[in-house]
């Protein structure tokens, strides 16, 4: 009775951290999966961050965890996937605020000047002027058949709710939108092979032969090495081709593990221990598999805050969205009082 009531008191002081999720720092025309963070606004995060709270390297926030001496309210920043404007963007604002960052690099499109599938997929259906009035695709046996409607054209007032739609936040706005998710859902799961020639297929259909954006590029092997170079940033992996892990069998998601690894440990020639789940998906056997490659501490995309008893394999994360210095900072302070089993997962 008396434990539990020590317990009980002694709650609310339970020193408690938090792991920041972004991916871009950039102005997207279309961002459904809320990824970018204008530039301005992220200048403005990381006044608050740096004038408001105690902003401590990933890295060093799992010893904390690891030796029993989480310190209260401190806070690490993280990026996933590797997107060139991390470098040209971000970088020189965390070094201008000397703000410690990691990068969680998917090394399979480090300097391939492709675009992942997902933004792609949003250009072609969400962005593209004509498209045919239906569309007939047999995706991984399922056939998906659809009809745009009107929305073969895209209009002003379509071209507008597709700027501000967020997916898995709001309803569909649109047909396109609609087709976007049904696309999006059968691709997430496949090997990335398929996802290509599946795209393909939608290009086809589409009438376009998809140019690579430049913004939407990933770093090259230059830029990564040259951001590991500083000792403000981390680098971690985020596996080779960004893959749904839980879905794969164990011994390809050891390949994925180890191979993204052992590149970045060449390509940086420093010893890379942190892992982020691509879409924060993972399972016992993930779990059991980056301990076993030689990873200390992995990030899901779940947000809840890190705790003394929090799992080093799955550390929380928090979203930060295109918001301004002053509702980030309101935002931090509710993250704090979050519950930690608290579920979300993201999409990317
Ligand atoms: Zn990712």
């Amino acid at each position: 009775m008396i434990r539990q009531l020590l317990h009980t008191i002694r709650k609310p002081y339970e020193p408690k951290a938090l792991v920041l999720m972004y991916h871009r720092v950039a102005a997207l025309e279309t961002d459904v999966w809320r990824l970018a963070v204008r530039p301005q606004h992220f200048e403005e995060h990381l006044q608050v961050l740096r004038s408001n709270w105690r902003v401590v390297p990933l890295a060093e926030l799992v010893d904390g965890l690891t030796n029993h001496r989480l310190r209260r309210n401190s806070i690490a920043i993280t990026f996933d996937d590797g997107y060139a404007d991390n470098y040209v963007t971000a970088r020189p604002l965390l070094e201008k605020y000397n703000v410690p960052a990691t990068f969680f690099i998917c090394t399979g499109k480090l300097g391939s000047g492709a675009e992942f599938w997902w933004d792609e997929l949003e250009h072609l259906i969400l962005s593209t002027e004509e498209l045919p009035h239906t569309l007939g695709i047999r995706i991984n046996q399922e056939l998906i058949s659809f009809d745009l409607g009107d929305e073969w054209h895209l209009t002003e007032d379509i071209r507008q709710k597709h700027q501000q739609w967020k997916a898995f936040v709001q309803e569909p706005p649109t047909l396109r939108c609609i087709l976007y998710l049904k696309l999006w859902e059968q691709l997430k799961s496949l090997p990335s092979h398929l996802q290509q020639e599946y795209l393909q297929q939608v290009k086809v259909w589409a009438g376009t032969p998809g140019h690579t954006r430049a913004a939407y590029q990933s770093m090259n092997l230059e830029q990564l090495k040259d951001l590991a170079w500083n000792r403000l940033f981390h680098i971690g992996s985020h596996t080779v081709s960004h893959p749904d892990l839980a879905s794969l069998s164990p011994s390809a998601q050891q390949q994925e593990l180890v191979k993204s690894k052992r590149f970045l440990e060449e390509a940086i020639s420093r010893e890379v221990t942190l892992l982020a789940y691509p879409y924060g998906s993972c399972n016992l056997e993930t779990v059991r598999l980056a301990a076993e490659a030689g990873f200390h501490a992995a990030v899901t995309t779940q947000d809840c805050p890190v705790v003394s008893t929090s799992a080093k394999y799955k550390l929380g994360r928090f979203l930060v969205d295109d918001w301004g210095g002053k509702q980030l900072d309101t935002y931090l302070k509710s993250w704090l009082t979050t519950k930690v089993n608290a579920h979300a997962h993201f999409p990317a």
